[in-house]
């Protein structure tokens, strides 16, 4: 495969970004990697578990003479990184960021673009409940989808080639109009998430009545939303209070069908629910379809003892 980028920097090495150095490196799509993390403990991480060619110890550093550049930290951080790594950059570099939320990453981080600089915001649609430079794995973004999130007027070549990127780390990608991320991701990952967090705090309320049997009987769909519910705080924070808008007009409607069924269980109309349940069967058909999920029982979950 020919080298994408000759020289690539990643600000933040979480997750997403230790998942970018491993996939890239699996295909050669990319020539250096030089990364820097906030914090020694993660810097020190990285150079102890390879991750990254270079570790770097200024946001300065890492991005002189880089090709492309990824933000990679939480979206209410990206600002302050754009702020401090604009007048190192590279003319003709690509600076991408790889947020969960869209509009804030382009309005916090856009203004500090230099002119001869490109900027196309991405978004991976993959991830796991954990985080941190050990987290990352190769394989993270294959046959998943990377929303691409072009501002207007933004070089084609720029975005072919980050496009191409993307390709080479697994993913198949979709461009994207800003305002439509932002609405999509409320409902297929930022809503789920709340719900998740929601359910699993009610849980924890009742736990103090119950004792321990919510973790005890926790095969029984909970255990699902705690997955869900581990994922990192800060994260998941940034995304509500950057995505409010949609985030709101999501929970509008969510509230809405749940007073529906709420309504459908206290007057017991189980034609109703049985039809809700039956429609929402056939979405996971159509994501198993998609090749986004296992068919497996349980998601493939190994079973203790078996
Ligand atoms: P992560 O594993 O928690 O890693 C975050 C990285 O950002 C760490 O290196 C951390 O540095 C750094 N960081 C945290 N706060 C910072 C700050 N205020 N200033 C500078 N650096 C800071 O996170 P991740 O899961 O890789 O997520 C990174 C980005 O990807 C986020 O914008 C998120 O919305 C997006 N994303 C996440 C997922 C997912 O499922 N996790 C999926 C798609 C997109 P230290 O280690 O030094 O603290």
């Amino acid at each position: 495969m020919p080298v994408i980028y000759d020289k690539v920097a990643l600000i933040g090495l979480g997750l997403i970004a230790s998942s970018m150095f491993w996939s890239g490196k699996r295909t050669g799509a990319v020539g250096h990697v030089s990364g820097f993390a906030r914090s020694a403990e993660t810097r020190e991480t990285a150079r102890r578990i390879g991750l990254c060619d270079s570790v770097c110890d200024s946001i300065a550093e890492v991005v002189a003479d880089a090709d492309l550049v990824v933000l990679a930290v939480p979206v209410g951080a990206m600002g302050a990184v754009a702020r401090e790594m604009a007048p190192h950059l590279k003319p003709g570099a690509t600076v991408t960021d790889v947020g969960s939320v869209k509009q804030t990453v382009i309005d916090n981080v856009g203004p500090y673009i230099p002119e001869r600089v490109h900027f196309v915001p991405a978004h991976p649609m993959a991830g796991t409940e954990h985080s941190g430079p050990e987290s990352g794995f190769a394989t993270l973004f294959d046959n998943r989808w990377c929303l691409v999130v072009p501002p207007e007027g933004t070089d084609p070549a720029a975005v072919d080639r980050l496009e191409a990127y993307w390709h080479a780390l697994g993913s198949q990608t979709e461009r994207m109009d800003v305002e439509h991320h932002d609405l999509v991701c409320a409902v297929v990952s930022h809503i789920p998430h709340l719900i998740a967090y929601t359910m699993v705090g009610v849980a924890d309320d009742l736990r103090r009545v119950t004792d321990q049997e919510v973790i005890k009987f926790s095969a029984a769909g909970f255990r699902d939303f705690t997955r869900i519910a581990a994922s990192d705080p800060t994260m998941w924070r940034d995304v509500f209070l950057t995505n409010k808008d949609a985030t709101i007009e999501m929970l509008g409607r969510f509230t809405e069908e749940l007073f529906a069924l709420q309504r459908a269980i206290r007057t017991g109309d189980g034609e109703q629910l049985h039809a809700y349940f039956t429609r929402t069967r056939t979405i996971r058909r159509s994501i198993l379809e998609a090749g986004q999920d296992t068919d497996k029982p349980d998601f493939g979950r190994v079973q203790v003892g078996k």
